[in-house]
C-alpha cells in the first residue's frame, strides 16, 4: 500500500511523490494529485493569476485617463457592505467634517482584519467615524472582488484558510506619532482593542503586501 494511482496523470507513484497539505480542517494527508501534477497545476494557475492582475491594473489606468481626458476625476465607491460588494476592490470612506494635514510620502495605515461575520458592523462604524471627522482623511475596506491584492498574496492568504477582510484606516505621516495613536484610540472607542498593527505606505508601494513587513507601530 505504498503506492496510489494520481487523479490527474493517472500515472501510479509511490505514496511520497504525492503532495501533502495540511489545512486547519483536515489533519495531515496526501493529495489526491502527485506532487509533479500539483506543481504543474500551480504555474498554471499562477501565470492565469498575473494575467488577470495586468489586465486590471490596466483596465484601471485606461479608466483613470478616460476621466482625465473628459476633465473629471474617477470617485472611489463608498456605498454597501464589504461582504455584499463584488464590482468594487475596495469600498472607501472619506472626512466630510473638519480638516486634516495632507498626507505625505510617509504616509501609512492602521490594518484591521475581521472575519466575514464582523466586518460589515465595524466598517459602518468606522465609516461613520472617518465621516464625521473623527479619524483622518480616509479608510478603505476589501471587498469580495479579487481586485484587492496581487493574485500571489491572495493565493496564500486562501491556502491558509485566510477569509478575513480589512480594514485601512490611513494617517497622513507616521512621523506624527500623537496623530497615529489618537486614531488608534479611536478605533479602541469603536471596539476595536485587539492589538492592531500600522504599515507605511511605502512598504506596500514597494509590494510588500500580507504580512513580510515590519509594523511601524503595533498597538
Ligand atoms: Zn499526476
Amino acid at each position: 500500500m505504498t503506492k496510489k494511482i494520481c487523479e490527474q496523470c493517472q500515472a501510479e507513484k509511490e505514496l511520497e511523490l504525492f503532495h501533502k497539505v495540511t489545512n486547519q480542517y483536515t489533519a495531515l494527508h496526501p493529495m489526491g494529485i502527485c506532487k509533479e501534477c500539483y506543481k504543474s497545476n500551480n504555474e498554471e494557475r499562477k501565470r492565469r493569476q498575473a494575467q488577470e492582475w495586468e489586465a486590471r491594473t490596466a483596465g484601471r489606468r485606461a479608466r483613470d485617463e478616460a476621466y482625465k481626458q473628459a476633465g473629471q476625476r474617477w470617485l472611489p465607491s463608498t456605498e454597501g457592505n464589504p461582504t455584499e460588494v463584488s464590482n468594487h476592490a475596495w469600498i472607501y470612506a472619506l472626512r466630510q467634517q473638519g480638516s486634516y494635514p495632507v498626507k505625505t510620502e510617509r504616509s501609512g495605515k492602521w490594518l484591521i482584519f475581521l472575519s466575514a461575520e464582523t466586518i460589515d458592523r465595524y466598517w459602518q462604524k468606522v465609516k461613520a467615524a472617518v465621516e464625521q471627522g473623527q479619524l483622518g482623511a480616509q479608510a478603505k475596506v476589501s471587498t469580495l472582488s479579487k481586485g484587492s491584492m496581487p493574485p500571489e498574496v491572495r493565493r496564500k492568504k486562501e491556502e491558509r484558510g485566510d477569509t478575513r477582510f480589512v480594514i485601512c484606516v490611513y494617517t497622513y505621516d507616521h512621523e506624527d506619532k500623537g496623530d497615529v495613536m489618537r486614531i488608534r484610540e479611536v478605533l479602541r472607542d469603536l471596539g476595536i482593542r485587539r492589538p492592531i498593527r500600522y504599515k507605511a505606505d511605502a512598504d506596500t508601494h514597494a509590494g510588500s503586501y500580507g504580512n513580510d513587513y515590519h509594523p511601524m507601530y503595533e498597538a
